[in-house]
């Protein structure tokens, strides 16, 4: 029975105890007024007729807040079904799963459920009385609310998505909706707020996405995810002015390893080939299972093709190394297509394509190797590899050497100076030109190694001649622009004079002209430092490079080194004698001495020295030869 049901019941009862008081009273009273015994008075009269009035009155009063509260009782009253319906409606508001909460029209909880309580870390009491925003995540903003209490106020409802924040701080998303209550005069009496927590299903969207997206056993990017990236990447790549290198990599006979030792053993190989490629890459490059036994990979910024075929290799020889895979030893071997953006394809679809199709020149030709899509360049840059593979350990196993190549004074012909020029003695392929690793050294950063032993050598050699008074003015080392970029670079020679104890002064630095124009502010700023050191630094293969002349006189140079592309057409080619005429004019003007390399024949030392350079270097006065071989006599014109 509900409290008000009481209440009127009270009421009622207490109306009717007062009722029959009041007749009692008004039969004593209305008898003595009007007694037919005694004569009545007018005044008598007067009174019971008013008493009448009043009781009248009061009786009408009363029978209208009895009728009142006895019809409140009555709407209160509920017939058995209705009270049958009203449990089931508690036990539902008690056990949905559902969270429940009822404000007054104020906003003021009135009522939460015990689903509420479970969802929110809430207990009823620390709610009661408060504003539903103390559950507010921070995540909306006011523009949210604003909308949402737009919404309630036109259609008395609202559903949505919201993030809530727990009593543990912690945020997550309900799906709520939000319903205005009104009462029997249609006035708002209550907002009740029924919500579910969907933190459970956002999770599932996300690992349904997860699973959309990346392998289930290495959890690898798929192909769906790898075309998507590999289309941002080129995207990205074209607007940079970027290559890249998308790389198709498949095991050789993995179906044997899967038929001979079971689907469980090539899973967990599939598995370990995984975490040892994502082992190998560094940011920028995406790894794939696009199936089977199909992996991809996509260097973003690959732009030379020796670049993916070093990757290529890195990839063949590190899946060379056995896998422990339960108890059994297991070997593979890799084939690898390559193909190139933008060389052979502009979209990342054509770029997959291609890459397959190298694929099966590799497998065609042999398989455990690699094959660029465009067949010309797979033997080019596989020599490329091979070699900057050896190169590696050409220098511990010793087989460079320096040679020197005379420079005369051409006024004297006297043999002052000598360049030091590297060879590589290779053992099967003889003696390699600097012009065809030096580059490849360059990339792989093996240039600072060898440059360091080259300065080494030339340094030692050079004391032994002053020691043995052969009167030379210097011994001169190029630098590779790898290397002069480096703030290393001071520390090497400062070392190298340190420890060899040469004259500074006799150790001529070689630069070429496009290093120094590559960033001119850098170049100054080593060749001042270098300049320090007391060292001698001339420019390299002049008028290649593109130099500005302003820059040019900032540079603390003693000397231009004319390239020997102009002294091959000297003295009867007018363009090259016309060019030569005015690097020689500049250098003297800025107080440089010109050296010109590459003289074959007497006439163009003849020209050289007629039109004011100092130095000559070339065939003609002596090729490069190991030290022991040098030819000390003057040559003369
Ligand atoms: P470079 O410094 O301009 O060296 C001159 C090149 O011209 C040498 O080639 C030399 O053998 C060649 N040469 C000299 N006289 C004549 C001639 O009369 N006719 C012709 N046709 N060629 C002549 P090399 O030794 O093959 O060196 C090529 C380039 O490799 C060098 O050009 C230099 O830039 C680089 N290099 C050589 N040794 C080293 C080194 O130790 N470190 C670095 N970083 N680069 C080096
Ligand atoms: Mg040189
Ligand atoms: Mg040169």
């Amino acid at each position: 029975m509900s409290a008000s049901y009481r209440a009127a019941t009270r009421a009622a009862l207490f109306y009717l105890v007062f009722c029959v008081v009041w007749l009692q009273l008004s039969g004593y009273l209305l008898n003595s007024f009007f007694d037919d015994s005694v004569e009545a008075s007018r005044w008598q009269l007067i009174n019971g007729y008013a008493w009448l009035l009043f009781s009248a009155g009061f009786v009408f009063f009363a029978r209208a807040r009895l009728m009142r509260c006895l019809g409140v009782a009555a709407k209160q009253r509920v017939n058995p079904q209705d009270r049958e319906r009203l449990r089931q409606a508690a036990a539902v508001f008690d056990c949905t799963r559902e969270g429940v909460l009822v404000t007054d029209r104020e906003g003021l909880i009135v009522h939460v459920n015990p689903a509420f309580m479970h969802i929110t870390g809430y207990q009823r009491e620390e709610v009661l009385g408060k504003r539903p925003n103390l559950f507010k995540s921070g995540r909306h903003s006011a523009d949210f609310y604003q909308a949402m209490f737009a919404t309630l106020e036109s259609e008395s409802e609202w559903s949505g998505e919201i993030w809530n924040r727990r009593k543990s701080g912690e945020i997550y998303p309900q799906w709520q909706t939000i319903r205005v209550i009104h009462d029997d005069l249609g006035q708002r009496s209550h907002y009740v707020a029924v919500f579910s927590d969907i933190s459970a299903i956002k999770h599932s969207e996300q690992e349904r996405m997860h699973l959309a997206h990346y392998d289930p056993l290495t959890d690898l990017p798929n192909r769906l995810l790898f075309t998507d990236r590999a289309k941002q990447a080129l995207t990205s790549a074209q607007l940079h002015k970027r290559g890249c290198a998308l790389l198709l990599i498949d095991l050789d006979h993995f179906k044997m390893i899967n038929d001979s030792l079971g689907h469980t053993i090539g899973d967990q190989l599939l598995k370990a080939v995984a975490e040892r490629l994502k082992a190998m890459f560094e940011p920028g490059i995406t790894l794939a299972r696009l199936g089977g036994d199909e992996f991809a990979v996509l260097a973003e910024n690959c732009p030379q093709v020796e670049q993916a075929a070093a990757l290529a290799r890195r990839i063949i020889d590190g899946l060379k190394q056995a896998f422990p895979i339960d108890g059994h030893q297991l070997f593979i071997n890799t084939s690898i297509g390559i193909s190139l953006f933008p060389a052979d394809a502009l979209s990342a679809e054509q770029l997959l394509r291609n890459a397959d199709s190298a694929l099966f020149k590799a497998k065609s030709a042999g398989r455990n190797d690699y094959a660029l899509y465009t067949e010309e360049l797979t033997a080019h840059a596989q020599q490329r590899v091979e070699t900057s593979f050896e190169l590696r350990h050409a220098l511990d196993q010793e087989q460079l050497r320096v040679y020197y190549q005379p420079v005369h004074d051409l006024r004297t012909s006297r043999l002052i100076g000598l360049e030091a020029l590297v060879r590589w003695e290779h053992p099967q392929r003889g003696l390699v030109s600097p012009a065809e690793f030096i580059p490849i050294a360059e990339r792989t950063g093996l240039i600072a190694e060898i440059d360091a032993w080259v300065m080494q050598q030339a340094c030692r050699q050079m004391c032994q001649w002053q020691k043995a008074g052969r009167g030379l003015a210097f011994v001169a080392v190029n630098i590779s622009s790898r290397l002069f970029a480096r703030r290393e670079l001071y520390e090497q020679v400062a070392r190298v004079l340190h420890e060899t104890g040469l004259d500074p002064a006799c150790l001529e630095l070689e630069v070429t002209e496009s290093a120094v124009m590559e960033d001119p502010e850098v170049a100054l700023e080593q060749m001042y430092r270098l300049r320090e050191l007391g060292v001698q630094l001339a420019i390299d293969d002049f008028g290649t490079g593109y130099s500005s002349l302003l820059r040019l006189k900032r540079l603390p140079v003693q000397k231009l080194k004319i390239d020997q592309g102009f002294v091959a057409g000297l003295p009867w080619d007018e363009d090259d004698a016309a060019i030569v005429r005015v690097i020689i004019a500049l250098a003297q003007s800025m107080g440089m001495q010109v050296h010109a390399e590459g003289i074959e024949q007497a006439e163009q030392a003849a020209f050289l020295l007629e039109h004011g350079s100092q130095l000559g270097q070339g065939y003609w006065f002596g090729r490069p030869v190991p030290a022991e071989q040098l030819v000390w006599a003057p040559q003369h014109l």
